[in-house]
C-alpha cells in the first residue's frame, strides 16, 4: 500500500480549500476561559455568479450575510467558524428572488454544524442508544 501525499501551502487551504480567506474585518481568536477557537473567514473577492433561481448573471453585490457553523473539536477545543458570505442582487424583474447568497462548498444554507461533526454526533447517538 502506497501513501498518496498532497502538498498544501497552508492549514486554511487544507481545511477550507481555495474558497475562503481570513476575514479582514474580524481576526480569529482563542477564548481561553471557554476553550473555544473562533475562526473568522469570508469568501474571496467578487466574482459574477448567476442567480440560482433564474440563472441571470449578477453584477451588483448587496452586502454580506454572517453565518456561524460549529466544526469538529481540535484537541478538545471547540471550534466555531464565523463565515461572511457575499450577497448579490438579482436584477431580473421576473425573478422570484431579489437577492441571493453564493453557497460556500461544504456549508449548506442553514447548516449550523459541519458534516463531519454531524456524523460524529450521529455515531455517538447510535452508540449510546
Ligand atoms: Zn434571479
Amino acid at each position: 500500500m502506497s501513501k498518496q501525499l498532497i502538498s498544501v501551502s497552508s492549514v486554511d487551504e487544507f481545511l477550507f480549500g481555495n474558497d475562503l480567506i481570513d476575514d479582514p474585518v474580524q481576526h480569529s481568536y482563542y477564548d481561553e476561559s471557554d476553550h473555544i477557537l473562533h475562526l473568522f473567514k469570508c469568501q474571496k473577492e467578487p466574482f459574477h455568479p448567476s442567480c440560482p433561481y433564474c440563472r441571470m448573471p449578477a453584477c451588483r453585490t448587496c452586502g454580506w450575510e454572517n453565518r456561524t457553523c460549529q466544526l469538529l473539536s481540535v484537541s478538545g477545543i471547540t471550534v466555531f467558524l464565523h463565515l461572511r458570505q457575499r450577497r448579490f442582487k438579482c436584477e431580473n424583474p421576473a425573478c422570484s428572488h431579489r437577492t441571493f447568497t453564493v453557497e460556500t462548498p461544504g456549508f449548506k444554507p442553514f447548516q449550523h454544524r459541519s458534516n463531519q461533526l454531524n456524523i460524529v454526533i450521529f455515531a455517538l447517538s447510535l452508540f449510546f442508544s
